[in-house]
């Protein structure tokens, strides 16, 4: 469903973490003890647990499910990948694009992330669009324009109506599975340049519409901090989404 108001989303990216027995107990665990959560709750499972993991969520209306990944042609012969149309099959309402990790291991570029994002949209699944820059372009202080260019060769094609069901999750890399957290203030500054970047392109309409998620090492103990921020609109969490009761005190700090 394409969505259009700004909503508080926690995304738990498990990665290739769990198996399927682990990783149903998990979305199990966290959707009973869930309570009343402030905004949407998404679990990125891996693929082969997405069946097992919809028939948990399902009836649970904030609840949803993501891939972390698919590929950006319709289909064909593209031995051992996932298709936008199976993923829509299953149920799958959100795909992460552009994790730091897919950019890095699998060489994937801003050209690429594009024709993934139209093949979402195009199913009618949301992307989580992943932004963020390297330590490297951090200490240069030519961050902002690193991540305002990934937005503009990935997303600023698409018309306002698309982008309205795109939600972005800035992952600092050098934040990522590090244990080294962006400060609130830091997260804020970003997320207020990435709001700012695409209110010169959509209106400021859509861009206080636009869901800006915060990732990298976000755990229990500062969720709350960064989502205190006014531009900061909930988190995209990896390690912390694997253990229930972590996962479950950061959808607690929604604001
Ligand atoms: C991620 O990989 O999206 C992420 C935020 O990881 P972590 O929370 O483990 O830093």
């Amino acid at each position: 469903m394409i969505k259009n108001m700004r909503q508080q989303i926690v995304a738990g990216n498990w990665k290739m973490n769990t198996t399927l027995q682990e990783g149903a107990e998990l979305a199990r665990e966290i959707v009973e003890r869930l309570d009343q959560p402030k905004g949407l709750v998404v679990f990125a499972a891996p693929f082969t647990h997405l069946t097992t993991v919809q028939t948990t969520v399902k009836g649970h209306i904030n609840v949803h499910l993501a891939a972390q990944n698919c590929h950006q042609e319709t289909k064909g012969a593209y031995t051992g990948e996932i298709s936008v149309d199976m993923l829509a099959s299953l149920g799958v309402e959100f795909v992460l694009i552009g994790h730091s990790e897919r950019r890095e291991y699998f060489k994937e570029t801003n050209a690429l992330l594009a024709q993934k994002v139209d093949q979402a949209l195009s199913k009618g699944i949301r992307p989580i669009f992943c932004c963020g820059e390297p330590l490297k372009i951090r200490e240069k202080e030519t961050h902002v324009n690193f991540v305002k260019k990934q937005l503009r060769e990935s997303l600023f094609h698409l018309t306002p109506e698309q982008f309205k069901s795109v939600v972005i999750a800035y992952e600092p890399i050098w934040a990522i599975g590090t244990g080294k957290t962006a400060s609130s203030q830091q997260a804020q500054d970003m997320h207020q340049a990435i709001r700012k970047a695409i209110a010169s392109k959509y209106g400021k309409r859509i861009a206080n519409a636009t869901s800006i998620l915060y990732g990298g090492s976000c755990n229990a103990a500062n969720a709350a901090e960064l989502f205190s921020q006014p531009d900061v609109d909930g988190g995209l969490i990896g390690g912390a989404s694997l253990k229930a009761a972590d996962f479950l005190q950061i959808i607690q700090a929604l604001k």
